[in-house]
């Protein structure tokens, strides 16, 4: 089971997927994340990297591709991947499509979270992230509690693209290259959408039956 989890930014994908990663021991594989840990390293391409994100636009498909590359040809984790915030293109879907074949492998679902633009700038604008054990929060909606998170507060951070000017620009990005991917996987019959609005809890159930639905 290949899964990929689709919407615009601060639509829920990074917190649905590490949900469903626990759930069916997925392997999670989120180009952004990718990117980040470029940018960490303080490579030249990471500088590159990093002055493309916080602009609000998408990194060329030759790095994309290079980064994808290496995990869908790791035949441990084959077959069970969920990707989160990729493809991002039609190149890119087309050449995911592609490099799965080589592999005998095929997407099984596109779950697409449906968020307008006004809620999103809301959750990214209070989007934290915790840099010990990765969970995502947000201090308005969804505050990390004793309750909730056991790691130190000092833990939690901002991104550096988490700004309103940044955020307008990924909308636009989005709106542009990223959503007419979706009727590419419409016509494959691969596309469940699914309201984003919803409660974390309620979204994850609506996901697990899409699964189930699928599996049996
Ligand atoms: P979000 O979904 O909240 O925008 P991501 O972590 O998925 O966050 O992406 C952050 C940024 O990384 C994007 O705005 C874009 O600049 C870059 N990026 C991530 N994935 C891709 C991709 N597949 N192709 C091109 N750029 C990407």
């Amino acid at each position: 089971m290949n899964i990929i989890l689709f919407g615009p930014p601060g639509s829920g994908k990074g917190t649905q997927a590490i949900n469903l990663v626990k759930i069916f021991k997925l392997h999670k594989i989120a180009t952004g994340d990718l990117l980040r840990e470029e940018i960490k390293n303080k490579t030249v391409l990471g500088n590159k990297i990093k002055s493309i994100i916080d602009k609000g636009l998408l990194v060329s498909d030759e790095i994309i591709n290079g980064l994808i590359k290496k995990v869908i040809f790791n035949k441990e984790i084959n077959n069970h991947l969920i990707f989160d915030g990729y493809p991002r293109n039609l190149a890119q879907a087309k050449e995911l499509d592609l490099m799965l074949k080589k592999n005998n492998k095929k997407i099984s679902c596109v779950l697409s979270l449906n968020v307008d633009k006004e809620s999103v700038i809301k959750r990214i604008l209070g989007r934290q992230i915790c840099t010990n054990c990765r969970k995502i929060f947000n201090e308005y909606f969804n505050p990390s509690t004793k309750d909730n998170h056991s790691c130190d507060i000092r833990f939690l951070q901002k991104r550096s693209d988490d700004n309103e000017k940044t955020i307008l620009n990924r909308f636009e990005t989005y709106l542009q290259k990223t959503l007419p991917i979706l009727n590419f996987y419409k016509e494959q019959n691969l596309l469940h959408q699914i309201n984003g609005k919803a409660k974390i809890d309620e979204i994850s159930k609506e996901i697990r039956d899409i699964i189930a639905s699928i599996e049996t």
